[in-house]
């Protein structure tokens, strides 16, 4: 294997999932809902399927979708986008991180990135020989230290990658936060590609702040984002990238030869889910909001510390007093102990001790499945 590859650990949610089909345990670690989305979505995939959509759609995304998602941001942020020369349609969010690592970045050039990661930007930054450069989000709290952000900026910082809201801490970012990392990103003249594939899950009446909206920042920001989560469709793989022409045309440039373009038959409906079905993500956050409440009672029972989180599918606790070496051990007793999987947050840390014993668990789950899991940890003794 390339030297590009190695050293990264094979994704821990394809691990721990086939541990869940293996054991037959309750998976409330990778997070996808165990729900479809709305029906007229998937009519509108199967009416493209039978009506002729399945040739290479136009490599940049499919007219339609492109004008859909340019509605969406205007109609949710008040952002102005021309739809053919600043959308760019993408094979989910994950491809879009990776055509703008690749195309935004030469090898040597140093990335910021939130700490904990989504397991991806590792990956994608060492693969584009690039430097990632943690900023950490501690617990309790998770909140943007902005001293060690300054700290983390040197010669060769090139990008900061920000996360929010955030997988797996459930941080949304607060308008101070990003002004933040605003000012740093204008200071040091920084191009920012935004992760925002939970921006319609935000609790307790919280806002989603796009940082291409703050000032100084439109020029430099490629914001992502991806149907999987707003309309519960993960396995679509629909996504894209918006921002200023330029930029769009560098990460189109990486798309091209990546994937060329994306699911034909899909794209059609993601931009119907985008124009027509607005009520089901409003609802969708409803419902999250109280599972996330109904998981964090759950585990706040159980001998752990709770970190409430105020967005995504994720929850995240500390397991120390359980007695474990660290998260995967305890992960890997939780099958027999208790019939249940979670993810250990630790392959998301560059800082061992902080990860060290940091659990992440996906309420996405149907409430009857939740309670279950709540359940059966309760009778099990987790005590290593
Ligand atoms: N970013 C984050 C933070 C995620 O949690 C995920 C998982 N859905 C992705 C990106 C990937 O999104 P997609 O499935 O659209 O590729
Ligand atoms: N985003 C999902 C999660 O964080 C998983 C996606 C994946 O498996 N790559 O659990």
């Amino acid at each position: 294997m390339a030297k590009r590859l190695q050293g990264i650990p094979a994704t821990i949610f394809s691990e721990m999932s086939a541990l869940a089909v293996r054991t037959g345990a309750l998976n409330l670690g990778q997070g996808f809902p165990d729900q479809d989305g709305p029906d007229s979505v998937v009519e509108a995939a199967v009416a493209a399927l039978r009506g002729g959509r399945n040739q290479y759609p136009p490599g940049p995304g499919v007219p339609e979708l492109r004008q859909a998602v340019a509605a969406h941001q205007a109609r949710h942020y008040g952002i102005e986008l021309d739809p053919m020369s600043e959308v760019l349609v993408t094979t989910g969010a994950t491809e879009a991180i990776a055509a703008a690592i690749l195309a935004l970045n030469d090898p040597g050039d140093e990335i910021i990135v939130l700490e904990p990661f989504y397991d991806s930007y590792v990956a994608c930054i060492q693969m584009a020989g690039g430097i990632r450069r943690p900023v950490t989000l501690r617990a309790p709290d998770f909140r943007l230290d902005t001293a060690a952000l300054r700290a983390a900026v040197t010669e060769r910082t090139k990008a900061v990658l920000v996360n929010t809201p955030h997988n797996p801490t459930g941080t949304v970012l607060s308008r101070e936060e990003l002004e933040a990392i605003a000012t740093v990103a204008v200071e040091h003249d920084l191009i920012a590609i935004t992760d925002e594939v939970y921006e319609h899950l935000v609790f307790d009446g919280r806002e989603h702040i796009p940082l291409c909206t703050l000032p100084g920042m439109w020029d430099r920001t490629v914001s992502i984002s991806s149907a999987g989560k707003t309309f519960s469709f993960t396995g679509w793989k629909i996504g894209w990238a918006t921002g200023p022409a330029g930029l769009v045309r560098a990460v189109e440039s990486a798309k091209q030869w990546l994937t060329f373009s994306s699911g034909a038959p899909l794209q059609p409906a993601v931009a119907h889910a985008l124009n027509e079905e607005a009520g089901y993500y409003g609802e969708l956050r409803r419902e999250l909001e109280e599972k996330r409440d109904l998981l964090c009672a759950g585990l706040t029972k159980l001998d752990m510390d709770v970190y409430v989180p105020e967005g995504t599918y994720f929850v995240t606790s500390d397991v120390s007093r359980y007695g474990y070496r660290d998260g995967l051990e305890f992960c890997l007793a939780l099958p027999e102990r208790a019939g249940v999987v979670a993810i250990p947050s630790q392959f998301f840390y560059d800082d061992a001790e902080e990860g060290r014993h940091k659990i992440r668990w996906a309420f996405c789950k149907e409430t009857e499945i939740l309670e279950e899991g709540i359940r059966r940890l309760a009778a099990a003794d987790l005590h290593a």
